[in-house]
């Protein structure tokens, strides 16, 4: 079926699912002083409650989905919620992303469950930067982790960067050095305002422009746009197995590529990443018999969804950190 389709005729094949708002790192950006729960928040969704929300997407088009968090991993039936994503018809693409603390140790698991893409988020390749920014000195075992990802087949293996200025911001020449014999995608995201960070954003937000100038210059060609492409600006160069994707959401028409719906860990639908409200599912996720309901519920929301963010203006919506919705 094609897939739901909002007032701009922008389609929405792709979800992505929180399934743990709890992290174990401690991004500088994101939660710098680490998770802290609530002893009042409503526990993460259920399998069952999953397996019930997956089956309404897929009856509006959903095909690729999308595994995060929180930090994924920490849920310990993270493999049979992979499992269960995997077997429901429809879903053709099941992806995660990760800071891939458990991924040396759990990726035949994880592809075993049916895992085929995986996005790992890496700010930097130098060791000592590393523990700085997330508050572990683990990047080497990380590393290793994405190298066995690629050694076992895995279909798509990215690394997701966020540029911070002084911070990460000119460390392209070790990126290409990295990127030279491995076919993986780097994707170098600027920095977000969101609810909580406004101090170190001001600090450190840099437009991407500076490296993608960069990139032009060392001979990397931007690819043109396929008509179903998120919102990422993609480079390839010849003498290069990898390629690079800037995702920058500052950027004009940012938006117009927005093909993704967000779930959160406790069910909430919302229509972009810094929306003003979340539509809670988890009253329609009760019981088989409701799934009508759910799509007709989902479907009804779409047309809520603006023509884009309002983040120029440092409105970040109800995103204190993305931890909270999965980014
Ligand atoms: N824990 C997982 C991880 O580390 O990839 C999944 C959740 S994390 C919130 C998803 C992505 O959002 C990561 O790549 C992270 O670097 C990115 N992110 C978090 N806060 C951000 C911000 N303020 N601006 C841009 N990207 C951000």
């Amino acid at each position: 079926m094609s897939p739901l389709a909002d007032r701009y005729g922008r389609r929405f094949p792709y979800l992505r699912l929180s399934v743990i708002p709890a992290c174990n790192f401690r991004c500088t950006y994101c939660l710098p002083h680490g998770y802290h729960a609530d002893a009042k928040a409503p526990a993460p969704l259920s399998l069952a409650e999953i397996t019930r929300l997956l089956r309404g997407f897929t009856e509006l088009g959903m095909h690729k989905l999308r595994i995060t968090g929180g930090e994924p991993s920490v849920r310990h039936d993270l493999s049979e919620i992979l499992r269960t994503a995997a077997a429901v018809p429809g879903i053709s693409k099941l992806a995660m992303t990760t800071n891939g603390s458990l991924l040396a140790k759990r990726l035949h698991e994880w592809m075993d469950a049916g895992l085929n893409a995986i996005n790992v988020s890496v700010d930097t390749l130098d060791r000592a930067s590393f523990a700085h920014i997330t508050g572990h000195d683990r990047l080497d075992d990380i590393l290793h982790g994405v190298d066995m990802a690629l050694a076992a087949g895995m279909s798509s293996v990215k690394l997701n960067a966020v540029l911070m200025r002084d911070v990460n911001d000119r460390e392209l020449p070790a990126w290409l050095d990295y990127l030279r014999d491995r076919p993986i995608g780097v994707r170098f995201i600027e920095l977000m305002q969101t609810g909580d960070n406004l101090a170190f954003f001001r600090d450190h937000h840099v437009r991407a422009e500076t490296m993608e100038a960069e990139l032009l210059e060392a001979g990397w060609q931007v690819l043109p746009r396929a008509a179903d492409a998120g919102p990422a600006r993609e480079y390839r160069h010849a003498d290069y197995a990898g390629r690079i994707g800037i995702i920058a959401p500052y950027s004009k028409d940012f938006c117009a590529g927005c093909n993704r719906l967000r779930v959160t860990a406790t069910g909430d639908l919302r229509l972009c990443l810094f929306g003003e409200f979340g539509i809670p599912l988890r009253p329609l996720l009760q019981s088989d018999e409701q799934l009508e309901d759910l799509v007709h519920a989902i479907g009804g929301q779409i047309g809520r969804k603006e023509q884009g963010h309002f983040l120029h203006e440092g409105r970040t919506g109800v995103t204190p950190h993305l931890a909270s919705t999965g980014g």
